[in-house]
């Protein structure tokens, strides 16, 4: 398939949250995520790029990292895309979301070339699709209240907890309802003992499991953790890449895959295998991202036991449409690639 050669453009864009959104490491009122296209035979592909809030990530490093991944983006076979994460890392090690961004977008364009929906060029099965929860923010436990009245068509919910009133923040949203809740803690408990006492309470609460307890570098004590209670531990920000996934194996039943950690879809699919040989479950996560990331990650989720895509949910004017969420279930599009569009309400 002769191509020409391709015009590949970024854009930094401004994304408002419905609510501030509050985790164990800090706030945010907006987000400022990364668009990039890559244009070629009269076909445009579109990837995202999103960002841990207040961490060392910016919109600006990102558009730095795709300045410098452009030129192997321009050089490459677009159908030779299988050992692109390698040599990715290798020009962008420490900006993820910039290597997601254009393998995205790149992935797009195959797709829409071969006239072929990603999920189905990946040999994926669009009809098995896991329940999505929908993050509950850190605030006060009124505000929480409130939050989880609006949640009312998701019926899974998400909590970031990590602060010495978890337990009052979880028996405020038990007042109000008795869906199953996924606990976050985001690193957020100091040591095994703080965390085995909130585990052990949070048992009879109906709670699907905990996510990343314990800070990252506390293996052996999360190994701990995971002996003494039947609730899987779910790690995320122990594991970026397929390659961490053996040293952490022993200590979780789980991780979280998201594309934003892992750098794409391309070494998304690899950690889903990975985890399959380590018989880890996986959840398939996300950040604060429009419905063009979510969408991306909704052509892996057959793949995992449990879905965490609620990014575009939380934003007040999401500028792109593709996946559609059905009872807690996400739909990708049955068009070709990643299958998005700008949304009608989009000013873009
Ligand atoms: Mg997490």
């Amino acid at each position: 398939m002769s191509t020409s050669k391709p015009r590949i453009r970024s854009e930094k864009i401004r994304l408002e949250l419905q609510h501030t959104f509050t985790i164990a490491g800090g706030s945010a009122a907006f987000k400022e995520n990364v668009l990039v296209f890559y244009e070629r035979d009269g076909l445009t592909g579109v990837g995202e790029a999103s960002h841990v809030t207040v961490k060392e990530q910016t919109a600006e490093r990102t558009l730095h990292a795709v300045d410098q991944l452009i030129p192997l983006y321009e050089t490459i076979n677009p159908f030779a895309f299988a050992d692109l994460p390698e040599q990715a890392r290798r020009i962008a090690a420490a900006t993820p979301p910039a290597r997601a961004a254009i393998e995205m977008a790149l992935m797009d364009w195959v797709g829409q070339k071969l006239n072929l929906p990603l999920y189905r060029l990946f040999g994926l099965n669009a009809d098995r699709a896991p329940v999505t929860s929908f993050t509950i923010g850190l605030d006060t436990p009124e505000m929480m209240q409130q939050k989880t009245r609006e949640a009312g068509p998701y019926p899974v919910l998400k909590v970031k907890l990590g602060r010495p009133d978890d337990l009052e923040l979880i028996k405020a949203l038990r007042a109000v309802t008795d869906k199953p809740i996924r606990v976050d803690a985001n690193e957020g408990w100091p040591d095994k003992e703080t965390a085995i006492k909130k585990i052990e309470w949070l048992e009879k609460q109906n709670v699907e499991f905990i996510e990343q307890p314990l800070p990252r570098k506390l293996i052996d004590e999360t190994a701990w953790l995971k002996e003494r209670t039947r609730l899987p531990i779910v790690a995320d920000e122990a594991v970026f890449l397929a390659q961490d996934i053996p040293g952490i194996a022993g200590a979780y039943s789980g991780i979280n895959i998201k594309l934003m950690k892992a750098g794409g879809l391309l070494e998304a699919l690899r950690m889903f295998q990975v985890a399959r040989a380590f018989n880890l479950d996986v959840m398939l996560g996300c950040m604060i991202e429009t419905s063009i990331a979510i969408t991306a990650g909704t052509q892996l989720q057959s793949l995992a036991r449990w879905a965490d895509l609620d990014g575009n949910l939380l934003l007040s004017d999401d500028p792109y449409e593709g996946a559609v969420l059905n009872n807690g279930r996400w739909r990708p599009p049955d068009r070709p690639g990643l299958g998005v569009k700008p949304s009608a309400s989009s000013r873009r």
